[in-house]
């Protein structure tokens, strides 16, 4: 039997740290966030209940064998209370990374430091409930610049439409880079906010790049079949808050006003062009503003260089050598691309192997695979190494950190639960962590005293 970290308890983490753990070995999670679950908790949309529910039960069981150790409230980083140097310390036969993609891809765009101006990421985080983002100004306008055209656009266009409390949305417009035939949202998704589509404005629209569209061979005629079923539906409509798209079009620049918040962005037409059997865009010199009082950009996320590993661009860097099977082993392994060498027994699964790269079913596969290349390896190493999950806490505490553990997280349970009870609701989350350390002191005082 060997100890192996896993750092990061989203669904590439806890599949890995399964199949880890059912192969004999000793797995000591640490994790960022109190409660386990990633994206699956903090990013999947909130009224998709049964999928989280599903994923919940599916991190309880994984979390119940009695090999598995959970260290929740733990970042590992060079700027936390522990870093990789530390834990290495421990003697671990290996380190598996699935930290996820908690990088902000920047737009580098003049004025994007401006009030109003948000990662999809964090967002998503905030109205999902995850501290520290529950305590971050989000406030969103009436007009809000959605950038991108993917799943995560869509979610946060059902929110701003259908789910935020405040309602102060009045228009979401979808600003895209390419053309309708390139929107990459599931259509199943999009059902959800279908009825908001403007469509004398997207008709407009549609009229408008018509010309780009005829020169790559795109029929409008088919959009229907290929990415908006909506469009063979009657137009409804629309006496309330609408959804808008530009099509065609890249942000250049923000304008802020003398609140300090967005009241412009300007984007850069572009034109569409046929690239080795792809459409790709290129931009003009033509430029249009948009007013709108909030944006956020949904355009994918990166790694977090925080956390200390091997960095390139925006991404860790895994092994680039290809063995006999392209799939296989390095490009799970970290790599050192200063030395040219792998980093001995580290391991990087998920989004923090690819980041935004597809769906919980992925990032559950890619954690899989990577255990199995790790069980390989830790073949090879020696026995017994690495310090008990006892060792570590102690540790972790001494440095003053408050570890959450696995049964502190059936006390929070039982605590959100009741609570839920009491005021008459479906569910209920703490949004602050210490609301969620004093729930889980109160729960257990209680079952000392009884
Ligand atoms: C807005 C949004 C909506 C989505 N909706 C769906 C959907 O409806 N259906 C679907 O199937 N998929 C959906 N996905 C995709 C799905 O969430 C991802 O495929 C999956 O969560 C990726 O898993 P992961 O474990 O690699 O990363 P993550 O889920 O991001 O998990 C990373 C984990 O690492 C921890 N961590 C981060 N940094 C550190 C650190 N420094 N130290 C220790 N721990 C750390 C975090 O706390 C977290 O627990 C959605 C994604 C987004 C962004």
């Amino acid at each position: 039997m060997k100890t192996v970290f896993v750092i990061g308890a989203g669904p590439a983490g806890m599949f890995a740290a399964q199949k880890i753990a059912q192969g004999g070995h000793e797995v000591i999670i640490l994790n960022r966030d109190i409660k386990p679950g990633g994206l699956a908790e903090y990013g999947i949309y909130p009224t998709k209940d049964k999928m989280k529910i599903g994923l919940r039960k599916q991190f309880a069981k994984v979390l119940s064998l009695p090999n598995v150790h959970y260290f929740g409230h733990v970042p590992v980083s060079t700027q936390s209370a522990i870093s990789i140097e530390e834990l290495k310390q421990f003697r671990p036969a290996a380190i598996v990374f699935s930290v996820g993609a908690q990088g902000t891809k920047k737009l580098g765009l003049p004025g994007e430091d401006a009030k109003g101006v948000y990662p999809a990421k964090d967002f998503v985080y905030n109205y999902n409930l995850l501290p520290p983002y529950t305590a971050h100004d989000f406030s969103v306008g009436k007009r809000v610049a959605v950038v991108g055209m993917g799943n995560v656009m869509v979610d946060i266009a059902h929110w701003l439409l259908v789910d935020d409390p405040k309602k102060t949305t009045e228009e979401v417009i979808v600003v895209a880079r390419r053309g309708p035939f390139e929107a990459k949202f599931d259509k199943k998704e999009f059902k959800d906010i279908e009825e908001f589509l403007d469509r004398k404005a997207f008709d407009a629209e549609l009229q408008r790049i018509h010309p780009q569209l005829a020169a790559v061979g795109q029929d409008p005629a088919k959009l229907a079949e290929e990415t908006f079923p909506v469009l063979a539906k009657p137009a409804q409509e629309i006496n309330g808050a609408r959804l808008r798209f530009r099509f065609l079009c890249s942000p250049q620049a923000i304008r802020a006003g003398a609140d300090g918040r967005i009241d412009r962005l300007t984007v850069v037409e572009n034109v569409l062009q046929e690239r080795d059997g792809n459409i790709a865009c290129k931009a003009t010199d033509k430029t249009a503003d948009l007013e709108v009082d909030t944006m956020i950009f949904a355009i994918g996320d990166v790694a977090d260089p925080a956390v200390g590993l091997p960095y390139n661009r925006d991404a860790y860097v895994t092994n680039p050598a290809v063995g006999e099977d392209p799939k296989g082993a390095p490009h799970y392994q970290l790599f050192d691309p200063q030395t040219g060498k792998t980093l001995e027994g580290m391991f990087a699964v998920g989004w923090a192997r690819k980041a935004s790269e597809g769906l919980v079913g992925i990032a559950r596969h890619d954690g899989e695979v990577g255990a199995a290349h790790v069980l390989k390896y830790l073949e090879g190493a020696a026995d017994g190494l690495g310090a008990p999950a006892k060792e570590v806490r102690e540790h972790l505490e001494s440095n003053g950190v408050r570890v959450v553990d696995k049964s502190d997280l059936e006390h929070l349970g039982r605590a959100e639960e009741k609570t839920a009870q009491e005021r008459g609701l479906s569910w209920f989350k703490f949004d602050q962590d210490e609301d969620m350390l004093a729930a889980i002191d109160a729960f257990k005082a209680k079952t000392v005293s009884v």
